[in-house]
């Protein structure tokens, strides 16, 4: 087989492609601003690309998409994030 048919799957996560997360979630990701680095880690992990870059190169989340899978806080190399339960303790 010619090399150039061959076919790379590439994943494009797009936000909200499985819709918004209404009462479902049970823990939410908080970034603690004052550790940031504004490494941009957490926005290139989030698999549902629900992590938005301020103009401050700060990272802001939309919990109205947001999951809860905890990708964001297993990446960032600062421990910024924290999983947080959604209903209080
Ligand atoms: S918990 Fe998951 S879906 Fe929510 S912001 Fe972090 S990586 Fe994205
Ligand atoms: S991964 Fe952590 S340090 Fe990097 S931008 Fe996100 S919250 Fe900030």
């Amino acid at each position: 087989m010619n090399p150039e048919e061959i076919l790379y799957p590439i994943s494009k996560p797009s936000k909200g492609s499985s819709g918004p997360t209404w009462m479902w979630r049970f823990t939410k990701p908080v970034i603690y601003i004052d550790k940031c680095t504004k490494c941009g880690l957490c926005w290139v992990y989030c698999p549902e690309a629900t992590i938005n870059i301020l103009e401050n190169g700060f990272p802001k989340i939309d919990y109205e998409y947001c999951k809860g899978c905890g990708i964001c806080d297993n990446v960032c190399p600062v421990d910024a994030i924290e999983m947080v339960n959604e209903y209080g303790d």
